[in-house]
This record gives structure tokens, sequence and C-alpha cells, in this order.
């Protein structure tokens, strides 16, 4: 025999408990009424202090203490329960319902069962009379009580499913993130900062704003791995990613581009504005060590700058970008360029 907390426990998985009514219960509600040719036809659970009905014809309140409920002794055996004449039953005898308003004389509740066998409540119907019912409006009752059964269950399986997609969307965007970012420092990777360049410049034609590229590489990095090691290399480039970051603002997408290359996308910015943040990184950088175990190194990187622009197909800026930054290289780093 389970226990009340297990049956409890059951109900609440249903999440039915203080929902709103709903014309599909109601309609059992109406039919078991009709059926069984009474006034009074309830859906009803019984909670820990209460029964709380999800649907009733003919007694105008949703819920009672469960003190004075003849429902709360149907769940408590086993088939329906029928009470011919409630004031010959000496269980109900000083039964407020029955010794005063409504005066309930009939009952018989058909249990609302859960797959495993817990019973949650009854649907019953109720006669100020006392009276019988035929076998067959008993088979009727108990068939409609698996109906409402059918709807709990629909209802749960509804939710889950909810549940379920919920779920896959956030699996879903939690998996674009991370398709679209560089694992090592958190920037856009390259397939994604190409995506994101393309469709900017595609939109350049019928915009007027002026956007700008920048093409950073750090200088002598291959140096800066042997001298210190590959995972104070690994440490410089995150310091490099927080620090552009923080220079540049949120419209600004910083994508990795390559091993110790990064391109920076500046949307309505003009080559002269994107100078100033590109030479403020660039002496925020050469002045701030790497935060790794002493001895920590400082860096420095050489950067290209190109505005973009509606004549000049991507693979040509992109190549005027390389060729700046080689410039810059050549004139012997730590500088900033701008492509003519
Ligand atoms: P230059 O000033 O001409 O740019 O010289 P450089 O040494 O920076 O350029 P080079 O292309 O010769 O070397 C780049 C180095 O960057 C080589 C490679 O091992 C290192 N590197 C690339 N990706 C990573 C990474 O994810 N982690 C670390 N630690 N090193 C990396
Ligand atoms: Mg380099
Ligand atoms: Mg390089």
């Amino acid at each position: 025999m389970a226990s009340e907390q297990q049956r409890l426990a059951a109900l609440r998985r249903y999440h039915i408990l203080d929902t709103p009514s709903e014309s599909s219960f109601d309609d059992i509600a109406q039919l078991a009424a009709y059926v069984c040719d009474t006034p009074v036809a309830v859906i009803n659970f019984i909670d820990d202090r209460r029964q709380w009905f999800k649907s009733e014809v003919g007694l105008g309140v949703r819920e009672t203490p469960l003190d004075i409920s003849i429902c709360a002794h149907a769940i408590r055996q086993e088939g329906l329960f029928v009470v011919q004449d409630t004031r010959e039953d000496p269980r109900f005898a000083g039964n407020p319902l029955i010794t005063g308003e409504p005066y309930l004389r009939f009952y018989a509740g058909a249990l609302l069962t859960t797959p495993e066998g817990l019973a949650l409540g009854t649907l019953c119907v109720l006669d100020y009379q006392p009276r019988i019912l035929s076998e067959r409006q008993q088979t009727l009752l108990a068939a409609l009580a698996r109906q409402v059964m059918r709807l709990l269950e629909l209802g749960r399986t509804n939710r889950q499913q909810a549940e379920m997609l919920n779920d896959l969307d956030q699996t879903r965007e939690k998996l674009a993130v991370l398709a679209a970012t560089d694992p090592l420092t958190g920037l856009a990777n390259r397939r994604a900062f190409s995506a994101l360049l393309k469709q900017h410049h595609q939109q350049l034609t019928s915009r007027s704003e002026p956007a700008s590229l920048l093409m950073i590489d750090i200088d002598y990095f291959k140096q800066l791995n042997d001298d210190y090691g590959h995972q104070v290399g690994d440490d410089a480039l995150l310091h490099f990613a927080r620090l552009a970051r923080n220079v540049f603002r949120a419209t600004d997408t910083i994508g990795r581009w390559g091993g110790e290359e990064f391109l920076v996308l500046l949307p309505n910015t003009d080559a002269d504005r994107a100078l100033v943040v590109a030479e403020r990184l660039r002496s925020t950088l050469a002045s701030t060590p790497v935060p790794t175990p002493a001895p920590q190194p400082t860096m420095t990187v050489s950067i290209g700058l190109v505005e973009l622009s509606t004549t000049r197909s991507l693979s040509a800026t992109l190549k005027r970008l390389d060729d700046t930054l080689y410039q810059a290289k050549q004139g012997g780093r730590n500088q900033t360029r701008v492509a003519i």
C-alpha cells in the first residue's frame, strides 16, 4: 500500500490543483450528472488539507475542508464507492453537509487512479435524496473517471513535451554560440567573423555610414612562446582579448582571424576615429604586462587599418589590409598604418 506522501506527490506531478476551469473537464462532469441523473457531479482531488474541485455541476463551490469530505473515504477503498442513503451510514451521520445545507443524501464516487494505482480523487455524483445506481450507470461513471485520468495524462505529456522543446531550444542556442566562438579567447571565430563581415559589406551599399576594419598581429609572438612557454603564450592571447574588449565598443566585433592575428570591425567609424581607437589599444597593450607568474612579458602589436568602401570588393579590402599590416611590420612593428 502506497503512502499518503506518495499519493500527494503523484497529485502534485499533474499540476492540476488550483488551475482554472476547463471545458474538457466540465463536459465530463456534465456527462456524469446526465448519465447518473443526479443534480450534482464533481471532479474532485484530495489534497493534504482540502478537497479541491476541478469541475462541478450543481454545487457552486471549488473546495471544501477534508474533514467533511465523503470522497476522502472513497479514495481509501477500491472500486466504486456508493452510499445509497448517507443518513443510514454511521460514518456520515454527523457530517454537516448531510445534517445541514445542502442535505446530501446520496453519494457515488469512481476513483481517479494513476497508472501506478494511486487514487488522486474521484469523479462523484450526489443527490438530495437516497437512491441507487444501475449497473449501467456505475459502468459509465467508472468509464468517465478513466477519461478524466486521460485528460490529466495528456496535460502532463504536453507539459513534458513543452519542457523538452524548451531544453532543445536552449541547447541549440548554446551550440550556435559555441560554433561561433573561439574556444581560447571567447572572441568571434574566423567563420563567424567572416559571415558578419560579408553581411556588413553587402549592407554597406545601401547605407551611407562609414565602417572601418583593423587587422592586428602580435609582434614576435613566436619568440614569446619560445622564451616563456606555450602556456604563457596562451595567457598572452587571453590578455589581448580582455584588453581589446575594454577598448572597443559593444557594437564593434573582434574576431580571432588566425593564431595571433585578429580582425576588428568598427561600424559607423571612419578611418580617423578608428585610428584613435587602434592607437589606444596598441599603447595600452604595450604598457600592460601579461598577468602570468613572473617574469611577466609585455607584448606589442602591429595594426593595419582600412575604411570599407562600396566600390572595393571584400577580398580586395582584405588584401589591402594585409599589405598595410605588412608595412607596419616592415616599418619596425608596434605601430598602426592606415591604408591609402
Ligand atoms: P611577427 O612579429 O612577424 O608577427 O612574428 P611572430 O613571431 O608573431 O609571427 P609568426 O607567424 O612567426 O609566429 C606566430 C606564432 O604564434 C607561431 C605560433 O606558434 C604561435 N601561436 C599561434 N596560435 C597560438 C596559440 O593558440 N597559442 C600559443 N601559445 N601560440 C600560438
Ligand atoms: Mg605575429
Ligand atoms: Mg601572424
